[in-house]
């Protein structure tokens, strides 16, 4: 069999390698837009960081695993294509509403009609709006050539960035949709023999096309759900005495509840959580379906609620003013183990800083200095890109970024900030030394002894 995945990016490279490894029997071909991604995933910097995946790329790449920008080529010859193309999140006409853009994937499709010379399974692998697959085959019907016969699937991705490798290899699940119809279970039996190779037949689950899509749009807004429930009661933790690690576990023993996904932060950010959840409310309110659209809203308020609370804990007790003082921020992905800056809590925590004058010193092992500028100075952040990079140091190492700073600011929950020497940083900072932990890592009663002022989230604030 022979595959091809259109899109080389968080998802289709790390998918499509970790099929390789455990397929030597099928070929793929990984086809991207940009000349410069497949370049880079044909050298020894690949385009994303993600722990294991550079092992499993030397392993295959060249022998069954290839990365091109001949698009043509590979659809020709695929059997079965998977679609795993960005799906952003645009704003409506009427400015309210935001919708998944569905640009790319539509693009995706009429490339395949437009190239296939013979029977093709499309797969559905980027996460769409339900009945998206119905889109795709009005595309590909209406330019369908004759004898050619196209079977469309729903296979959404649950891998989670910086685990990507071992989700993939050990995933709880793998779903599949399809038609209802003999050709569709036909098809459906050919994605689900790839799979076989390595995950246990009753580990992939069968459902309807529209099933399968909402699905993942559901387990995105539960988990999503979790965090900003937790992080809700973060708030009234502080207000009371209460500490939420220990309302956490206490909730978490209950086995209906379980304890995963209760850690308060500075909140969620990642590509998927929010545009996923806008995705979820926009076709609710199609739906005519306005209180359920409400209830996910929730959600993502209370996440933007609370990455500016925590901005403004820093401002309130940096003396309600952040003007000229240094501040250092560790860590700019939006969870540890990825490069991966998309919609990170740390852009809205340098943004509010920067807005009161602060200056900052970033720091992240690794996230790119120029994607942390790039993130910055984006018009949806600053009007003033000049005055920003004129206030922001990116380092290469943390204790360069905290010398002669006010406070150090946790935004992304690496290990090696675990481990730092923290006397060291005490005596290279300004004095009152504070901490803020977004991230609850840190060993909170050492570095009161060492002489910091820490603050964290989800717990009162004792000076
Ligand atoms: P990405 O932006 O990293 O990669 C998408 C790639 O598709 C880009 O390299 C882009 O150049 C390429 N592309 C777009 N249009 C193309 C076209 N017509 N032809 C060829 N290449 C094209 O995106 P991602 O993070 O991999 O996400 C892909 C999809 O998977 C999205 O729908 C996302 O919601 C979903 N998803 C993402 C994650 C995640 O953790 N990132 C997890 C599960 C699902």
């Amino acid at each position: 069999m022979k595959v091809c995945c259109i899109g080389a990016g968080y998802v289709g490279g790390p998918t499509c390698a970790v099929m390789a490894l455990k397929c030597p029997d099928i070929v793929i071909t990984l086809v991207d837009k940009s000349s410069e991604r497949i370049a880079q995933w044909n050298s020894d910097k690949l385009p994303i960081y993600e722990p294991g995946l550079d092992e499993v790329v030397k392993k295959c790449r060249n022998v069954n695993l290839f990365f091109s920008t001949d698009i043509e080529t590979a659809i020709k010859e695929a059997d079965l294509i998977f679609i795993s193309v960005n799906t952003p999140t645009k704003t409506c006409g009427n400015g309210k509403g935001r919708a998944a853009d569905l640009k790319y994937v539509e693009s995706a499709a009429r490339m395949i009609a437009e190239i296939a010379q013979s029977n093709k399974i499309v797969v559905e692998k980027s996460t769409v709006p339900v009945r998206a697959a119905e889109s795709i085959m009005h595309i590909l019907r209406a330019n369908q050539k004759p004898g050619i016969h196209y079977d469309i699937l729903s296979n959404p991705e649950f891998l989670a960035e910086g685990t990507a490798i071992n989700d993939l290899l050990n995933a709880d699940r793998v779903l599949i949709g399809g038609e209802e119809t003999p050709e569709g279970h036909q098809a459906v039996e050919k994605l689900s023999w790839i799979y076989e190779h390595w995950i246990p037949k009753q580990n992939i689950l069968t459902t309807n096309t529209w099933s399968s899509e909402l699905s993942k749009l559901a387990a995105n807004a539960f988990l999503a759900q979790r965090i900003s429930s937790i992080n809700s009661l973060s708030a009234v933790c502080e207000a009371t005495g209460a500490d939420v690690s220990e309302v956490a576990r206490a909730v978490g023993l209950d086995s209906r509840i379980g304890s995963k996904f209760l850690q308060a932060s500075v909140g969620f950010g990642g590509s998927c959580f929010q545009k996923d959840i806008l995705n979820l409310i926009y076709i609710c309110e199609n739906l005519n379906l306005p209180e359920v659209a409400a209830y996910w809203q929730q959600v993502i308020d209370m996440n933007e609620y609370q990455k500016r609370r925590f901005s403004q804990k820093i401002i309130e007790s940096l003396f309600n003013t952040v003007s000229d003082k240094r501040i250092a921020i560790l860590g700019f992905a939006f969870k540890k183990n990825t490069g991966d800056t998309r919609e990170t809590a740390a852009i809205t925590v340098c943004q509010t800083l920067l807005e009161e004058g602060a200056a900052l010193d970033i720091y992240d092992p690794k996230v790119e200095p120029e994607q942390i500028i790039d993130d910055l100075t984006h018009p949806s952040v600053t009007e003033s890109p000049e005055k920003v990079k004129k206030a922001v140091q990116i380092h290469s190492d943390p204790y360069s970024a905290v010398r002669a700073t006010h406070a150090l600011v946790i935004c992304t929950e690496w290990d090696e900030f675990v481990d730092l020497d923290f006397e060291r940083i005490y005596k290279s900072m300004m004095k009152p030394a504070y901490i803020f932990d977004g991230r609850k890592i840190l060993d909170h009663e050492r570095l009161q002894q060492i002489g910091f002022h820490v603050q964290t989230i989800g717990k009162k604030y004792q000076r």
